[in-house]
């Protein structure tokens, strides 16, 4: 089974009007509600490839209730730790072509709520081949959280994805005990390093040669529609992939890593990783809804992207 987690979900909100006033009435013409969150959409689109998986990390309130609420009506095995302040919304307001959002930062976690869930995490490992751990971290908890998190699936023998940035990732990277997987995009990268890192091929090389990545047996550096440089172990390898028709680009990162996660789950070549990683990635970008991904047109796309070793 893959484990999800994600620690600060959200109910995202997106509210379609004409106009957007400011100081003044805004009646919304049609609204959408979505459980959001990184490690949620791992979790639908590994669902929808039919591999084994339960979400998980901590929620609260009616919109917590929302979350699970939503998880269960498509399927979704779940099992949150419950706290006790609200969850948080996201409200994106599009208007005149623009997307003007509006983010709380989540509820902040007791030290107790924050040891309850490290307990239920290592509980959960017990049942897991492989744990993708997406996003950043609610405010309450240490900033060395994932470490702790890194230390117990270490413990339990159970390789961890970890997709996040800023603070969280790279106090996660400075543990000696490292993430099996990351999956930055060159934004992130460059945020973690404090330079500019761009998508040339010496770069990424000399880039991934920092002390800080010592040790991850596979880097994702994707790349949006250039598709990614990947370094795994001593091999690094360039993924191209076709021009598509691009409806909506939020999640195809978490699209991404839940095709890495159930290709390598299921012990598939590396070509086969990269490549199933890549189409998760494109289908996501090619549909309306965010972590959705069409399964049927899996195959067609797999066959045009390239993995040559750089
Ligand atoms: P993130 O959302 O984490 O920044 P990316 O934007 O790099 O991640 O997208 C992850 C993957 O999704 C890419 O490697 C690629 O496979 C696919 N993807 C994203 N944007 C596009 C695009 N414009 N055209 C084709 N594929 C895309």
């Amino acid at each position: 089974m893959i484990l999800a987690v994600t620690m600060n979900p959200s109910v995202d909100i997106s509210y379609h009007v004409e106009s957007f006033k400011l100081d003044d009435i805004n009646r919304v013409e049609d609204l959408r509600k979505t459980a959001g969150g990184k490690g949620l959409n791992v979790a639908r689109v590994t669902a929808q490839m039919e591999e084994a998986v339960m979400a998980t990390g901590v929620l609260g309130g009616t919109i917590g209730d929302y979350i699970v609420q939503e998880l269960n009506k498509s399927n979704i095995p779940n099992d949150f730790l419950k706290i006790k302040k609200e969850s948080r919304n996201c409200i994106a307001i599009l208007h005149e072509g623009m997307q003007t959002e509006i983010l709380e930062s989540g509820p902040a976690l007791s030290k107790e709520e924050g040891a309850a869930f490290l307990e239920k995490f290592e509980g959960l490992l017990a049942n897991t081949s492989l744990v993708a751990v997406s996003g950043s971290l609610p405010k309450g908890l240490a900033a060395n959280y994932y470490q702790q998190m890194l230390k117990i699936s270490h413990k339990m023998g159970v390789r961890m994805i970890l997709d996040s940035s800023g603070e969280s990732l790279s106090q996660a990277l400075l543990c000696e005990k490292k993430p099996f997987a990351i999956k930055p995009n060159t934004a992130e990268l460059s945020q973690l390093l404090g330079m500019k890192v761009d998508a040339e091929i010496a770069n990424l090389k000399q880039t991934l040669n920092h002390p800080l990545f010592h040790g991850i047996e596979w880097i994702i550096v994707s790349m949006g529609g250039e598709g990614a440089f990947v370094r795994h172990g001593d091999d690094d390898y360039k993924v191209t992939i076709p021009k598509i028709e691009v409806v909506n680009p939020v999640g195809s990162g978490d699209a991404t890593v839940a095709g890495f996660a159930v290709a390598l789950n299921r012990n598939q070549s590396v070509e086969t990783i990269l490549k199933t990683a890549m189409t998760t990635g494109m289908l996501n970008t090619m549909e309306a809804g965010t972590g959705y991904i069409d399964v049927n047109k899996m195959n067609e796309y797999f066959d045009f992207i390239k993995v040559e070793k750089v």
